[in-house]
């Protein structure tokens, strides 16, 4: 584990490659529940250059009409979102020693041109509790910033089985991912790669 900053620590490996092929399991039976979709963003009414879904009882949804915000169900099929995969639990609980449970897992889904703008996680009335995020699939080339837009950041690869926690002094901090790298530590099973080549899931309180 490194400290990238206080409260920003990366994970390298933490998922060993059972691990990654389990939730990968898990991964596509979230994506059989609740399909792929594309949020647009709220001025613009652009798409985003990755898919996305949730598990959880909260998941995180965006278009031109309403913005960026949580929903209990899906915004195409209408459900509930499926429930976080016990291991999930297991993780935020081992990684951020958080009290309380995630309420939402946003599942991105990146092919090799998805990238995602540098911006902070905004949108959880509980900014206390950290955020657990982890990789699978290909490498990215991973921006974190300061807690101010223009602050200086610094870029490094987050590869398949590595976590992130952004939590305490770090929880606000801007971030993105400027690109997806070539390599891969460990690819897509079979039944995700038709979707993309990285998914991140990104755990969080809401409430
Ligand atoms: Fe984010």
């Amino acid at each position: 584990m490194s400290e990238l900053a206080p409260g920003a620590f990366h994970y390298r490996g933490v998922l060993d490659e059972a691990a990654q092929s389990a939730l990968a399991d898990d991964v596509a039976a979230i994506i059989a529940a609740a399909p792929l979709y594309v949020s647009t963003m709220p001025k613009t009414g652009a798409p985003m250059s990755v898919r996305m879904t949730n598990c959880g009882a909260l998941g995180w949804v965006s278009d031109k009409a309403q913005g960026y915000r949580y929903e209990p169900r899906h915004p195409a099929t209408g459900d509930r979102w499926p429930a976080i995969p016990q291991r999930l639990f297991d993780l935020w609980n081992d990684l951020t020693r958080y009290p309380k449970p995630p309420e939402a897992c946003l599942v991105n889904v990146y092919d090799e041109t998805a990238r995602m703008g540098l911006h902070q996680d905004r949108d959880e009335a509980d900014v206390a509790a950290p955020i657990l995020s982890l990789s699978l699939g290909a490498d990215c080339r991973f921006r974190l910033g300061g807690l101010r837009r223009g602050d200086s950041a610094s870029t490094f690869a987050l590869s398949s089985g590595d976590a992130l926690v952004l939590s305490g002094p770090a929880r606000m901090r801007f971030h993105g991912v400027d690109r997806i790298l070539p390599t891969i530590a460990m690819p897509l099973p079979p039944a995700l790669a038709s979707f993309g080549v990285r998914i991140n899931l990104t755990l969080r309180r809401v409430t």
